[in-house]
C-alpha cells in the first residue's frame, strides 16, 4: 500500500483502527492548562491521585467493579496495560485461553513471555456451549483467560449471559483473567457493556484493562488505566515503575478532563459511528459481500466474496491491486479469521462512498 501511495495513487483506506474525529477541545485545553500551571514534574508512578480517584468513581458506578482505592494504575494506553498485565501473571510454559478471532498483538505478547495461546473458535464455541468449549481447550498449564468484548476484529459483543458463563468458568477453574475493554463505549445497540470483574468473586482474579484511545479519540496520547486486585498489585506497580515510571503528567490532567466529558459527547460520537457503519454495511452488501451488521467497535469483518478466493491474504492483496481498497487480511486475527477481511468504518464518509464504488466495479467485472 505504501508503494501505491508514494507513487501517487489514490488508495481507499479501510485498514486502520482509530476514531475518525479529533480529540475533543476540552481535553486538549486541559493539557494546555496543565502546562500553564507547570504540572510538568514527576507524578506518582501509579498516577496522579485526582485521576486515580476519578477512575475509581467511573469503574464503580459505570462498570460495577468493586475496586478498592488502590486498584487503579495509570498506564500508557491499553497496549502498555496489557503488556504489564501479562508480564505480571505469566511464566514461560504457561497456557492462555482466548477466543478467536482475536486482536493480533496478543499472540505476540504471549510469545514474548514464552506462553502459548489456546485458541477457542468463538462461533464453534457458541454452537457447542462456551463452558464446554473452554473446558475442552484448557490444559494443566493454563494460567489465565484473555477476554476481549466488544471484539476487535469482528465488532461482536458477548451477551451478559455469556460474560457470566465465562466468569463462572474462570472462577471454577481457579485461573486468572485479563479483560481488555478497549471498546466498552462503542456499542451501538442491544445490551450495554458488561465488565467481567463486576461479577461476584471476579475482581479478585481479574486485571481489567481500559484505554481512552477509542472512547475519547486519544489514540496518540497513549492514555489508559488498569484495575489490579490486591494480590498482584505490587508486582504490577513494580513493572510499571521500572518500565514507564508513569504516564506524562500533563497527559494525566487531560485524562481527568476526558473522564469528566458529559454523556452527550458519547451519544454524538456513537451516532457518527452508527451512520458510517450502516453506510459501509449497505455498500459492501451492494458490492457482493456477505455481512452481518456488527453491534460495536469500529470494524466490519465480512467473508471474502467467492471471486476473490478463500485465502484472506490473497484477497486483501487483490483488493488493493485491482481497486485500490486497503483492508486487513482476516488470517492475522487467527485461523478463525481466514476467508474474511477487516474494514474499519471509522473513516471519512467520502472514503466509504468512493471505496464502495471501487468495490462495485470489481463485482461488475466479475459478472462480465
Ligand atoms: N485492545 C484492543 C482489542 C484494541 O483493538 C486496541 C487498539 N487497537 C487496544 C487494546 C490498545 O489500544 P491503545 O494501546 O491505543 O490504548
Amino acid at each position: 500500500m505504501l508503494e501505491l501511495l508514494s507513487a501517487g495513487h489514490k488508495v481507499w483506506r479501510f485498514e486502520g483502527g482509530e476514531p475518525y474525529m479529533p480529540t475533543p477541545e476540552p481535553i486538549k485545553q486541559a493539557m494546555t492548562a496543565a502546562l500553564a500551571r507547570n504540572e510538568t514534574r514527576y507524578a506518582p508512578s501509579s498516577g496522579v491521585p485526582e485521576l486515580r480517584r476519578a477512575i475509581l468513581e467511573k469503574v464503580r458506578s459505570k462498570n460495577g467493579i468493586p475496586a478498592d482505592d488502590e486498584s487503579p494504575i495509570v498506564v500508557n494506553g491499553g497496549m502498555n496495560g496489557l503488556f504489564c498485565a501479562f508480564a505480571t501473571l505469566l511464566d514461560p510454559g504457561d497456557d492462555v485461553l482466548m477466543f478467536s478471532p482475536y486482536w493480533t498483538p496478543i499472540a505476540d505478547v504471549l510469545a514474548y513471555h514464552g506462553a502459548r495461546p489456546l485458541l477457542v473458535g468463538t462461533d464453534a464455541a457458541r454452537r457447542e456451549g462456551l463452558t464446554k468449549a473452554l473446558a475442552r481447550a484448557k490444559t494443566d498449564r493454563t494460567k489465565l483467560l484473555y477476554w476481549n468484548s466488544p471484539v476487535n476484529p469482528t465488532g461482536d459483543v458477548f451477551t451478559r449471559a455469556e460474560v457470566e458463563e465465562v466468569a463462572a468458568f474462570v472462577r471454577e477453574a481457579g485461573i486468572a483473567m485479563i479483560s481488555d475493554e478497549a471498546y466498552e463505549d462503542l456499542i451501538y445497540e442491544g445490551e450495554g457493556h458488561v465488565s467481567p470483574a463486576s461479577f461476584p468473586g471476579m475482581h479478585e482474579r481479574t486485571i481489567s484493562v481500559f484505554t481512552l484511545s477509542k472512547t475519547y479519540s486519544m489514540t496518540g496520547w497513549r492514555a489508559g488505566y488498569v484495575l489490579v486486585p490486591k494480590r498482584w498489585r505490587l508486582p504490577m506497580q513494580t513493572i510499571v515503575l521500572y518500565s514507564i515510571n508513569g504516564v506524562s503528567t500533563p497527559t494525566q490532567w487531560a485524562m481527568l478532563e476526558a473522564l469528566r466529558m458529559p454523556d452527550g459527547f458519547l451519544e454524538e460520537a456513537r451516532a457518527g459511528y452508527r451512520r458510517r457503519r450502516d453506510a459501509l454495511v449497505g455498500g459492501l452488501r451492494s458490492a457482493g459481500f456477505e455481512i452481518d451488521r456488527p453491534k460495536a467497535a469500529l470494524y466490519l469483518f465480512p467473508k471474502v466474496p467467492p471471486q476473490l478466493g478463500r485465502e484472506s491474504a490473497a484477497a486483501a492483496r487483490a483488493l488493493l491491486d485491482t481497486v485500490r481498497v486497503a483492508t486487513v487480511p482476516g488470517l492475522v486475527f487467527g485461523p478463525e479469521g481466514e476467508s474474511h477481511v477487516r474494514f474499519s468504518f471509522s473513516v471519512p464518509e467520502d472514503t466509504i462512498s468512493g471505496g464502495v464504488e471501487a468495490l462495485k466495479s470489481l463485482a461488475a467485472a466479475a459478472a462480465r
